[in-house]
């Protein structure tokens, strides 16, 4: 999200613009931890608006920011098992290609035989499927960015840890780092799941909380094709797609409670292992050869906050994007440089993400969100 923001800043000729990171490389945090889903697959308009947008970015990549984003559109296939699933996804389907993604379909359980024959597809009553959602790469797309941005005139600072905020009266006044001092009246919180530590040095309360979210990768698995759909059952939240040789599986653990913490679950990982062996059981023959834990950055709706903090002139927010925000970083970036630049946003209307709806009652509802 920094290296996004600060790239269309840039290219809009914001004057001094300063990406700060505390880590020595960019990518460290969520970004360097996540499974590169990318998808038009979303349950409200916005995200199916910051995909669309984004999407076009990413699959572009190369022609815009002379770096591949690695784009590969195997697919995303939702796995529905109850009636009421499959009401909800049928009604988005109509809703994504209302707003411009006539790609996604929804499947009969024949068809999504046909299309995974390697799945366990018991309990499944049918399934909706997009051909243009996949994968890319994290790492790419941060450095495309970051690049591009420098080229632009941006500065990247990292070993640049932000330890306070200055205020003058309700007005953002100056950046404080282990570096020293930076005079600013803007700065966009991009911290992803630390976003509320740095919204604190502000004296902002920001409704972003740090869960572990856990995945493996297998040793090479020769039997499953590397175009196959990434896959997803959506009632317990199991995925999987074609990693190199591997295969990469996750699931989200319900009862993760909040915490800033790595360490491996290993209890949990057994169970992702018994509900990926039901699923896809070839995977009896598979070693897990890497277990990986990242930080998802929930808000209370499972949508990100896109917007300047009404109590702190100055003081922007683009965060909290609940564990699927890799892919919406091209949508960030662009409408975080319109809200600062402009006053609001023109390419996509994300005022409902704005920081004060938390405590007014006017929370998101978003059902697809694994
Ligand atoms: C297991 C897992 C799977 C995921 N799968 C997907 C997926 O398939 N598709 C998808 O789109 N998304 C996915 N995500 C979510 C995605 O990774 C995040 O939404 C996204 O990376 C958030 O980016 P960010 O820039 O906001 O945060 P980050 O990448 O965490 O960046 C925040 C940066 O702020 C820096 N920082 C924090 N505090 C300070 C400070 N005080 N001073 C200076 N710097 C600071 C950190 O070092 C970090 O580099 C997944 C996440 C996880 C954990």
């Amino acid at each position: 999200m920094g290296a996004s923001t600060a790239y269309y800043l840039a290219q809009r000729g914001a004057g001094r613009v300063l990406l700060l990171e505390r880590e020595k490389f960019l990518g460290m945090g969520s970004t360097g931890r996540n499974a590169g889903g990318v998808r038009y697959q979303f349950s409200t308009p916005v995200n199916v608006r910051l995909s669309l947008f984004s999407l076009d970015v990413i699959s572009h990549f190369d022609e815009l920011f002379d770096i591949s984003a690695e784009y590969r559109p195997i697919g995303y296939l939702f796995l529905l098992t109850s009636l009421d699933d499959v009401t909800t996804f049928k009604a988005n389907v109509e809703m994504q290609h209302a707003l411009g993604a006539p790609w996604v379909r929804y499947l009969e359980r024949a068809e999504i035989a046909r299309l995974v024959p390697l799945v366990n597809l018991d309990g499944v009553l049918g399934g909706t499927f997009c051909p243009r959602d996949g994968l890319a790469d994290p790492n790419s797309v941060t450095q495309g960015f970051a690049q591009a941005a420098r080229v632009r005139g941006a500065q990247i600072e990292t070993e640049t840890n932000v330890m306070g905020i200055k205020t003058d009266g309700a007005r953002v006044a100056a950046v404080v780092t282990n570096q020293g001092e930076v005079a600013t009246h803007v700065v966009v919180n991009c911290a992803g799941p630390w976003a509320a530590s740095i919204g604190a040095l502000a004296g902002v309360e920001i409704p972003i909380v740090p869960v572990r979210r856990q995945f493996f990768i297998t040793d090479a698995v020769a039997e499953m094709p590397r175009d196959h759909p990434m896959t997803i059952e959506f009632s317990t939240s199991l995925y999987f797609h074609p990693e190199g040789p591997g295969v990469l599986v996750g699931m989200s653990n319900a009862d993760e409670r909040p915490g800033d913490t790595y360490a491996l679950d290993e209890e949990f990982h057994l169970q992702t292992l018994e509900r990926a062996l039901y699923r896809l059981p070839l995977l009896e023959h598979a070693r897990v050869a890497r277990q990986m834990a990242g930080l998802y950055e929930v808000t209370p709706d499972a949508h990100p906050i896109l917007a300047q903090a009404r109590a702190l002139r100055g003081f922007y927010i683009a965060a909290g994007f609940s564990g699927h925000g890799f892919q919406h970083a091209p949508a960030t970036g662009k409408v975080m440089s319109e809200i600062i630049l402009d006053g609001a946003s023109q390419t996509i209307d994300v005022s409902m993400l704005d920081l004060e709806r938390f405590a007014e009652g006017r929370m998101i509802r978003e059902v697809n969100v694994v």
